[in-house]
């Protein structure tokens, strides 16, 4: 690197860290600055003499905006010092042995989101301040008051700043941007934009309705006497602060490496981001030894995990018709390894967010995947055009049947009911496992089995012969045998089963259990009165399934008769506490919330899958989120999986089973 395009490099970071650390709108991958970033530390560690004052390696973060009042931490904020490799990991840990000896380090996630310091003084929360440029940031008080797992008071009566890290969860950023779609607003980028955009927002009331979590990582200016990190740390979540669960002491980089791979393992169970995990010496004599560099302690580093974020580009977007029609386009994209895993198209959610989004083919663009936040493009690179990207029109006609599109603005829909593709996918909805559950019926042999005309609607399937199959490509005795039998077994079905299985729109798997034990099989027949009258049912689910009974009246009728659903056999719970109440399960218990949820329904409790006014009873167990808060602020009564247990007289099968606590599980998705 010559100085010209170190000066030039160190240029582009600042703009790069003015978009990510200011406005919350990066205009590039991590993975793409941390790579410029490593040139420019190269650069400056050959040539001293040459480091410019201003060098994103010479501070923390950026400058505060202004629209908040300004305010300085007691004791300086930190970033952290990056590794990417296990070598790079061996010459960290080497280096501060070398010194020190037996060194224990203590290991905890790095969550995504932003950093936040807390003063509490006297035992009350004084002051919130974000990071900044590490010694004064922006006064988010207000803003952090509305974050229900930061404790407003706490059982300490010394002056204390407690840090730790704003996120998102997951399932919270994915309903926020839905929200966002519907309402016609710019998507996040993605939760960590999602947390500091929220964080910083001045209007207290949007924050407070963004269902932030804290998560504490450590503390600043204190008098504590405990002389371990760890010790302080469970003194931390002693207070009132939530405890990350996956945490461990380490003496050397083999057991460090160890921790990294499970961690790594356990990524996308954790209900926020985690982009790497936290290593810090354990003692906190040896940390005030080591001391800090201008940027980062010497005692900490971020071991970082692959990035989920990577640089592509566009290549086609080709559209997709589901079973109601709508019509979705889908990028595809210079293929890409994220994370081991080869991704090749990703959703565009639909037309209006294309433009305003102003993607086109052609561009480069980053794109996201990780685990269960389903592979989008979060930005386009419009720096980067050279002229011949081609904007992405609204499609007029479908792309399926070529019958003229309903355009309704965010949504585009087919209105032919034999499209070809609204008919195989409502088909293998029909089979799909929260439907009729039928083995073997995937997306494959649903195509086949229309191409080959066979099957132009779900009841054909009913009517299938063995000949006809083994006349496909692929079918033997066996496999056609087995499908056959698989569709047989259908029949006789729950009713809930019958009724989520025709597909009626805004009615899911709840909805249709709700109907199933109110109406039995004959739903169809109730009045719109009755219907209203059902719990967790609005206007618009209740003209939605007398529309599809007008128009559809036959269809279910001979279904109905194929299948023969079978209505629940109304037992009579026996008198217990759950009995008639409305329950909503969350976070991670001894067994799967299924178990959970089936136990509830035996006892004669109506299982919701959000907390309300009418909701009697929250069961949460560990990591539990933004149900928990909820009902917090509601007033819900809370009961642990054990008073649960307690409560419906049932054994505490984890204390029986492992004759000890519970060993809690990271997962959690509220
Ligand atoms: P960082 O995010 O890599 O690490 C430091 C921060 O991690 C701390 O300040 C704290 O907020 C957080 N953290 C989370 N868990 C923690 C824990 N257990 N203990 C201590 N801290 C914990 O550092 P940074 O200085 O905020 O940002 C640098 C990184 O940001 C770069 O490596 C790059 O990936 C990214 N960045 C990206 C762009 C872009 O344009 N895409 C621009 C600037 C920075």
């Amino acid at each position: 690197m010559t100085h010209t395009e170190y000066q030039n490099a160190v240029e582009l970071l600042k703009k790069y860290s003015y978009h990510y650390y200011v406005l919350d709108d990066p205009i590039t991958t991590d993975e793409e600055y941390d790579i410029l970033y490593h040139k420019v530390v190269a650069y400056e560690h050959e040539n001293p003499a040459h480091i410019l004052a201003d060098s994103p390696t010479q501070r923390v973060g950026d400058v505060p905006q202004d629209k908040f009042d300004k305010a300085r931490h007691l004791s300086r904020m930190w970033s952290l010092e990056d590794l990417f490799s296990r070598e790079e990991l061996e010459t960290w840990v080497n280096r501060i042995t070398k010194g020190y000896g037996d060194v224990r380090f203590y290991c905890e996630p790095k969550f995504d989101g932003a950093s936040l310091n807390l003063i509490y003084d006297n035992g009350v929360l004084v002051q919130a301040i974000t990071r900044g440029d590490g010694v004064e940031g922006e006064d988010v008080t207000q803003n952090a008051k509305t974050i229900q797992s930061i404790p407003l008071s706490i059982g300490y009566a010394g002056r204390i700043e407690i840090r730790g890290e704003v996120v998102i969860f997951k399932e919270d950023f994915e309903k926020i941007n839905e929200e966002r779609l519907r309402n016609g607003e710019s998507l996040f980028a993605n939760p960590r934009n999602a947390a500091a955009g929220s964080l910083r927002q001045l209007d207290t009331r949007i924050t407070a309705s963004r269902r932030l979590v804290f998560m504490p990582y450590g503390i600043g200016a204190n008098t504590l006497e405990l002389k371990n990190l760890s010790e302080r740390m469970e003194w931390v979540y002693a207070l009132g602060f939530r405890n990350p669960h996956m945490t461990r002491a380490c003496v050397s980089a083999e057991e460090i490496e160890t921790f990294y791979h499970e961690m790594r393992v356990e990524r996308d169970n954790f209900a926020m981001l985690l982009d790497g995990m936290v290593i810090k010496v354990d003692a906190i004599a040896v940390q005030d030894e080591l001391g800090y560099t201008v940027k980062n302690p010497r005692w900490a580093a971020a071991y970082k995990f692959p990035a989920i974020e990577k640089l592509t580009t566009l290549k086609e977007v080709i559209m997709q018709v589901g079973r109601s029609g709508v019509v979705t386009p889908v990028a595809i994209v210079e293929p890409v390894d994220i994370e081991g895993v080869t991704v090749e198209r990703s959703t565009l959610h639909n037309f209006d967010e294309i433009e305003r989004k102003d993607i086109r083919i052609g561009d480069r663009v980053i794109i996201l995947r990780s685990g269960d936040v389903i592979p989008k493009i979060v930005k386009v690179i419009a720096a980067e055009r050279d002229g011949s990207e081609q904007v992405i029109s609204r499609p007029t006609r479908c792309p399926v049947c070529g019958s003229e599109l309903l355009d309704e603005g965010a949504l585009i829909k087919c209105q032919n009911l034999s499209c070809e593709a609204r008919v195989v996918n409502s088909i293998i909805y029909f089979a799909s496992k929260q439907c009729l559950n039928i083995d073997g019926l995937g997306d494959k042999i649903v195509e086949a089995l229309h191409g080959a005309g066979m099957v132009h609607e779900v009841s054909d399937l009913f009517g299938l012969t063995m000949d006809q199959l083994l006349s496909l490509e692929g079918f033997k005795e066996k496999k056609s045998r087995n499908l056959l039998d698989a569709i047989h077994a259908a029949k006789g079905c729950d009713c809930w089963r019958f009724i989520n299985a025709l597909g009626i729109e805004h009615i899911g798997e709840v909805a249709s259990k709700t109907l199933c034990g109110a109406f039995g099989t004959a739903f169809d027949t109730a009045t719109r009165e009755e219907i209203l009258a059902l719990e967790g049912f609005g206007v618009e689910m209740v003209e939605s399934i007398l529309e599809f009974g007008r128009v559809n009246g036959e269809k279910i009728e001979r279904l109905r008769s194929i299948l023969n659903p079978v209505a629940p056999v109304k037992v009579e719970a026996h008198d217990n506490p759950f009995k008639g109440k409305s329950v909503v399960i969350t976070g991670t218990m001894s067994v799967s919330r299924d178990h959970i949820k089936a136990i509830l329904e035996e006892l004669g409790a109506k299982v919701a899958s959000s907390v309300s006014k009418k909701t009697d009873y929250v069961v949460y167990g560990e990591d539990a989120g933004s149900k928990y808060d909820k009902a917090v602020e509601l007033g819900v009564k809370l009961l642990t999986e054990s008073e649960f247990r307690a409560l419906s007289s049932l054994p505490n099968e984890a204390a029986a089973s492992q004759g000890s606590s519970v060993e809690p599980k990271y997962s959690l998705f509220d």
